[in-house]
């Protein structure tokens, strides 16, 4: 049996959690290859490790502030091993790592020294061999992500090493600069290493007790999801779902490892078990979860006999290609097309509309912003008749208006666009009519 464990920056963030990391490592000996996120926060006003090594690079040419905020680094880390009872110092990495964060034209290499540290400080606490991702995880020369090259290099790394510390959320280029995944992206490090090294479990250790049926921010206690498979994982977290980087999911994947989301502060609960596919006979549920996104808007096309005239989508596309746009869902109508797209992604909505309509000649066209889109998530529905249905009443019978819906030919999910005024009220009507 062989597990590699991931884990977040709350169960990083000081001694008395390290400690817990520890004692569920050393607790089995298939744990062997750990990887680790920057110290997170130890309570609600704390910074996080890495977002201090953001603001150090930002404040590299204003020396003063530069070392008042790379102090608090230091410190940080130095509390963190004096606490642990271990004898070691980082003066020499401090030094360096403020060298090069001032030569540093990106913020890459600052922000991913918080994995880097807290691996070396975990490696020697455990009494494991610490690998930098630097060497393992490569990226091209135009900072994309070179899965192939990435599992050779960790594979042979790892093939001498029985037990190993890993940082997370960093590797480097062909030039060997430093580059990161985006924010949260320990995850993916861990998958890597789960599927590279064809682990038989990746575990996910965090701050919660794994995925829950709706996000605790918007319902009240929601209940927790035992099993779900890795499309449903992938639909709810590019949705919202905040547990695990909606891409950690590629690299075990192909190996068809499963992962276990578990709580570092409550180890014995079993968490989220993520599996290749979920056995739906076997399970009575219709959904698995539900989640959601505020923020979006809806360019709205008219166009008499649009239905006839050939070409017409790839038209409207090509100015969205044009302009690096990516869209969510595009419902269409006989003389109407409708374009959802995060306002994340809209940069200049007046240009795009004058672009479109030079190219289409639309009798109108609009956009409607204030939108938000909630996704119910689960195989559960496949040949199931009503669900869609009770997604609609249940809005209904709380006055909520549907703006748009969408549901893929998978059976997968079914998307419903509200007012974002009503987001939090229609999860509430969608989460009732499912779970109470
Ligand atoms: N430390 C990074 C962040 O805060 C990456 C991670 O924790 O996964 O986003």
């Amino acid at each position: 049996m062989l597990k590699v464990c991931k884990f977040g920056g709350t169960s990083m963030a000081d001694a008395a959690s390290i400690r817990i990391v520890e004692d569920i490592v050393h607790g089995d000996k298939s744990r062997k290859y750990v990887v680790v996120s920057a110290p997170g926060k130890r309570f609600k006003e704390d910074e996080k490790v890495t977002d201090l090594l953001y603001k150090a690079y930002e404040l590299r040419r204003d020396e003063k502030a530069f070392s008042e905020v790379f102090k608090k680094i230091e410190e940080r880390f130095d509390g963190i091993i004096s606490d642990l009872g271990l004898s070691f110092s980082l003066k020499k990495e401090y030094g360096e790592i403020r060298d090069e964060i001032k030569k540093s034209t990106s913020a890459d290499y600052a922000a991913s020294r918080g994995e880097y540290l807290a691996a070396v400080v975990l490696a020697e606490y455990l009494g494991f061999s610490f690998v930098d991702t630097r060497d393992i995880v490569k990226f091209d020369e135009r900072n994309i992500f070179d899965m192939p090259l990435t599992e050779k290099r960790t594979a042979a790394a790892l093939a001498g090493k029985v037990y190993a510390v890993i940082p997370g959320f960093y590797g480097s280029n062909l030039k060997g600069d430093v580059v990161t995944f985006s924010r949260g992206g320990s995850d993916i490090t861990g998958s890597i290493v789960a599927g590279a090294v064809d682990a038989d479990l990746y575990e996910n250790w965090t701050d919660v007790d794994g995925f829950l049926t709706a996000d605790p921010r918007v319902v009240k206690n929601p209940k927790l999801i035992d099993k779900l498979s890795y499309k449903e994982l992938r639909e709810l977290s590019y949705m919202g779902a905040s547990v695990l980087h909606h891409e950690a999911i590629f690299p075990v994947k192909r190996a068809g490892i499963p992962i276990n989301v578990k709580n570092t502060f409550d180890k014995k609960k079993n968490g989220t078990l993520i599996m290749p596919y979920v056995d739906l006979p076997k399970s009575d549920k219709t959904i698995t979860g539900i989640a959601g996104k505020r923020g979006y808007s809806v360019i709205n096309i008219e166009k008499s006999m649009l239905n006839n005239e050939i070409g017409f989508v790839r038209k409207v596309l090509s100015v969205l290609e044009k302009h690096a746009i990516s869209f969510e869902h595009m419902p269409t109508g006989i003389d109407t097309l409708s374009i959802v797209v995060a306002d994340s992604e809209m940069k200049s909505p007046s240009d795009l509309l004058c672009e479109i309509s030079s190219e289409v000649r639309p009798d109108a066209i609009n956009i409607v912003s204030g939108l938000s889109l909630i996704a119910v998530v689960g195989h559960g529905m496949l040949k199931r008749k009503g669900t869609a249905a009770k997604v609609c009443s249940a809005l209904a019978d709380n006055e909520i208006n549907i703006r748009m819906i969408d549901q893929g030919g998978s059976e997968l999910n079914i998307i419903v666009a509200v007012d974002t005024n009503d987001y939090e009220k229609g999860i509430n009507a969608i989460y009732n009519a499912f779970f109470e």
